[in-house]
């Protein structure tokens, strides 16, 4: 889109409209972490909460039935977003960690013994891994784990020769929060079902940014969570293939999961309300399902990807980078755009003889840039390339090519601010 499509849309995102402080605009660069809300999102909360609000599920009021069709039209929603065959496939959760740890806890319970083994990369998040570990130590099952290639991506060869006999789990990232890059899930998906194994899909930093078609990916399961994707907070989601979540245990026990209960034994509702115990946060359902739709699809999610137009993140992805590797002492993770063209828009970097979070710190007194830094939930990532932590930039559909430019330019000041100190002293180094 034009530039002034771009300035339109920015304008229905109230939070990206402040100052830091006088003078001083937001520029809002820590879209992997949590994106911003459209108001079209805000007001669906809002209207929500103010006409329809009532418990969803087996009320016969006017209310509880209103707010069930909402609840249940947004599981339609995020259905068709990602593509899935039958809306009854998406379970909502709090986000994409609660959604994990109900695959691992349910189907991983019921089907992982001693000696098989679960295959991952070292790029995974802490939400992919530790799920695993604890469910590995409880089973006795062993975890292998992909590698990177020099260049920053997963080292496709290495990872698929961990896929075997016994392999009966493959879970990784479609994109990762770090480096950026994009796994060919595809195709590792076939690999996977060829020797039997299912394959479970961390679609955090991919469903936001890019057309994600759970059919075409070929995964058994895929997560996401909705606030990275202009959606509220507390709303995440699983899409599974309904005959396995249908021939998993449940996960939480309580109301709204059973069919039958008596005081010796309970029997199970079907899904997704099996995994859906208690009251759900259908509020933010109904929210996160205005943002599919009403934001996100209106937008267009191939537009949203789009490579050449300007403002595009795909634009933005390749000025970020050739701005940031242009710094002096500058150590960039993950794919160039060069070597991998649809890499996310979002990269991690480390500046020598500065920390990340000194850097973070002074962009963000000097010209409002809120940039993260720390190990961004991936310390064995971290551990790989040889760091304790890093700075991330990460860009959204409304950031701009001057946004960029501002955070780079106040990194550079950043940079020489902590290598001359402010008067020119010799500089207090905590390096990365
Ligand atoms: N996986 C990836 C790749 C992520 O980027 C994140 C969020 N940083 C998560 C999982 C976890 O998301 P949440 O904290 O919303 O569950």
């Amino acid at each position: 889109w034009s530039a002034a499509e771009a300035e339109g849309l920015r304008s229905d995102f109230p939070a990206l409209q402040q100052e830091v402080k006088p003078g001083v605009p937001l520029v809002y660069l820590d879209n992997a972490a949590t994106s911003q809300k459209p108001k079209q999102v805000l007001d669906e909360l809002n209207r929500f909460y103010s006409q329809d609000n009532s418990n969803v599920h087996r009320g016969m009021h006017t209310l509880s039935m209103r707010s069930t069709e909402a609840f249940e039209t947004a599981r339609q929603k995020v259905a068709k977003f990602v593509n899935a065959p039958d809306s009854h496939e998406i379970v909502f959760t709090r986000n994409a960690t609660e959604a994990i740890n109900l695959v691992a806890r349910t189907w991983g319970a019921a089907n992982i013994a001693k000696g098989d083994e679960i295959v991952l990369t070292v790029m995974e998040h802490h939400a992919n891994l530790v799920p695993w570990q604890l469910l590995a130590e409880s089973t006795g099952a062993v975890l292998r784990f992909g590698r990177l290639r020099d260049d920053g991506t997963l080292d496709v060869e290495q990872f698929e020769s961990l896929i075997g006999d016994r392999t009966k789990l493959v879970a990784l990232c479609h994109v990762s929060n770090v480096l950026g890059c994009v796994n060919p899930v595809e195709r590792v998906a076939k690999l996977a079902h060829s020797v039997g194994a299912k394959v479970l899909v961390d679609a955090c930093q991919s469903v936001p940014h890019m057309p994600v078609d759970v059919q075409t990916l070929g995964a058994d399961w895929l997560v996401a969570s909705g606030h990275k994707m202009c959606g509220p907070t507390g709303i995440g989601f699983l899409w599974g293939r309904g005959e396995i979540l249908r021939g998993s245990p449940p996960f939480l026990g309580g109301g709204e999961m059973i069919d039958q209960v008596t005081l010796e034994g309970s029997t199970f509702n079907d899904i997704p309300h099996k995994f859906e115990a208690g009251t759900p946060a259908f509020a933010e359902a109904v929210a996160l399902g205005a943002a599919c739709e009403q934001y996100l699809t209106d937008l267009g999610m191939a537009a949203v990807s789009q490579r050449r137009r300007a403002g595009g993140e795909h634009e933005l992805a390749k000025h970020l980078w050739s701005r940031l590797e242009a710094l002096p002492g500058i150590h960039l993770y993950g794919p160039s755009p060069e070597t991998q063209p649809d890499r996310a828009s979002l990269v991690c970097f480390n500046v020598d003889g500065c920390h990340a979070n000194d850097l973070a710190t002074l962009v963000d007194q000097d010209r409002g840039v809120a940039m993260r830094s720390g190990h961004h939930c991936t310390q064995p990532l971290h551990g790989e390339l040889g760091v304790t932590a890093s700075a991330r930039l990460s860009a959204y559909f409304y950031n701009t090519i001057e946004e960029i430019d501002v955070a780079v330019d106040a990194l550079e000041v950043a940079i020489g601010l902590i290598r001359t100190g402010p008067a020119g002293d010799e500089p207090e180094l905590d390096p990365a």
